[in-house]
């Protein structure tokens, strides 16, 4: 059995009352509907939040109106081999030079890192993100889905969102706010399933590499 035992290595960060969300967005509240004690033998909590607090997969509805909304998406790209690269430096934007020589054989999932590591309490103003040329060669490359370790595939600023639309364009998968700080480059498995929530835009995801040893 031990052979069938593959190191997990957890890339979702928590998600409380401190997480941050984007700058007017619904943040993360938790509430106690039953509480344990006498004549109540369970602990129920409700809970709100954007769909967009935390690790979560953005569905082609949150950029595209009347497009697939996230329980529509095909669970396929969602789970299988990825490639992880470390994109760290000091552009705003990750350009497509950043990728030369490194997509050789990629899989269909690729995961980003932009950052050293961001505290998921903390709003990362003036993030770092993606050029949408960079989503053009991955498409090109055949990558199916790409996640990276900021809170958007675009700049805060942006309003026009080159880089979401070219993964409309290509009908490719967005995971966003991953932790990636834990994690080598190299080849995973990638497991990173949204929740079916039912016309919505966006859904959470708990996301895990497997190493592949
Ligand atoms: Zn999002």
């Amino acid at each position: 059995m031990g052979g069938l035992l593959r190191n997990i290595i957890d890339i979702t960060p928590p998600l409380r009352a401190a997480s941050a969300v984007f700058p007017g967005d619904a943040r993360y509240e938790a509430r106690t509907t039953f509480a344990m004690g006498p004549g109540c033998p369970v602990n129920v909590t409700a809970f709100t939040m954007s769909v967009h607090c935390g690790a979560h997969a953005d569905a082609p509805l949150h950029y595209a109106a009347g497009a697939a909304s996230i329980d529509q998406v095909p669970l396929d790209d969602f789970v299988g081999p990825a490639r992880v690269i470390d994109v760290r430096g000091a552009s705003a934007l990750v350009g497509p030079e950043t990728l030369a020589g490194r997509l050789e054989g990629v899989p269909q999932r690729v995961l980003l890192r932009l950052t050293d590591g961001l505290d998921p309490d903390v709003w990362p103003t003036g993030f770092r993100a993606l050029a949408p040329e960079t989503v053009e060669l991955l498409a090109a490359a055949g990558v199916r889905l790409v996640g990276v370790d900021v809170p958007s595939v675009d700049p805060e600023t942006s309003k026009d969102l080159p880089s979401h639309m070219a993964f409309f364009r290509h009908d490719m998968r967005i995971l966003e706010n991953l932790d990636l700080s834990k994690v080598p480059e190299g080849e995973f498995e990638l497991i990173a399933l949204p929740i079916p929530l039912e016309g919505l835009d966006a859904a959470p995801v708990r996301a895990i590499l497997r190493s592949l040893a």
